[in-house]
């Protein structure tokens, strides 16, 4: 494969795992966020089940701990997120009410009807967002709820620039108004959907990477792959400034009927 064909998913995972692992969270969101979300959500007690679908290192999980009553499981395919997400946990405090486990969002070690509330920040792209809801739907009990953030078109018209780019990376970006109207047909009342600040890119996302990037350039210098997963990723962070108005992250809360 030639360096111009070189996609990010042909990294090796390590090197990406390393960069992220190092990030408060490793895709857009914040703790206001999570709250916000959780407060269309009304069924929740401390027997309640909440799975949290590729977790990372379990930034918004903490904050989901702090807030709502119930057990959480997160899982995450990375081992080295998981190891670092139940050493956050352990720090918090949190170990008897929050586990990390290492597995895949298309193989969930969970019984049907078994939770009360699906969680996904930024992740169920991984799957795809339409799979993710109606794959996922069966874990859940009747009147339990899916909370996902996913990334989205604001306008039906954008540039060529972001629009391919996009396509590229993500061929399922849509419509708030399509993923509503997804979410509805899978059999989830649509119960809450909400645009995420700019501040969960800027100041929580791009902004912490900007030191990040600068010392994992300079502990794997000369390493091709480490300077290309920086260009990546800044070229990203240069797409959002530019076309932040064409796009960005939309929750999604559903009730499942
Ligand atoms: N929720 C976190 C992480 C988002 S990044 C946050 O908002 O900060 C997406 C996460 O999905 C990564 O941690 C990645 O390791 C995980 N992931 C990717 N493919 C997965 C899969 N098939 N199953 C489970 N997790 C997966």
């Amino acid at each position: 494969m030639n360096e111009e064909n070189t996609s990010i998913h042909d990294f090796d995972f390590n090197l990406i795992c390393e960069y992220f692992s190092g990030l408060e969270r490793q895709g857009p969101g914040s703790p206001e966020v999570t709250i916000k979300a959780l407060s269309f959500i009304d069924n929740l007690t401390n027997d309640s089940q909440i799975a949290d679908i590729g977790c990372g290192t379990g930034g918004q999980t903490m904050v989901l701990a702090g807030n709502a009553a119930g057990q959480i499981t997160g899982i995450d395919l990375f081992p080295m997120f998981i190891d670092l997400f139940n050493l956050n946990a352990g720090n918090l405090n949190l170990q008897n009410r929050v586990k990390g486990i290492v597995g895949s969002m298309e193989n969930l070690p969970f019984k049907d009807e078994q939770l009360d509330l699906i969680w996904s920040e930024g992740a169920i792209y991984n799957t795809g967002f339409e799979n993710g809801i109606n794959q996922w739907r069966r874990f859940l009990k009747t009147g339990g709820y899916i909370a996902v953030s996913e990334a989205s078109w604001f306008t039906e018209e954008r540039p060529d620039e972001i629009d391919m780019f996009w396509t590229h990376e993500y061929p399922e970006i849509d419509t708030i108004a399509n993923k509503v109207a997804q979410m509805q047909k899978a059999g989830y009342i649509p119960a809450a959907t909400f645009i995420l600040p700019e501040n969960c890119w800027t100041r929580h996302f791009y902004e912490p990477q900007v030191p990040a990037q600068k010392n994992f350039l300079e502990k794997y210098a000369g390493n091709k792959m480490a300077q290309q997963l920086i260009e990546n990723q800044r070229h990203e962070a240069q797409l959002y400034y530019r076309y932040k108005a064409y796009y960005g992250y939309a929750f999604y809360i559903g009730k499942k009927i």
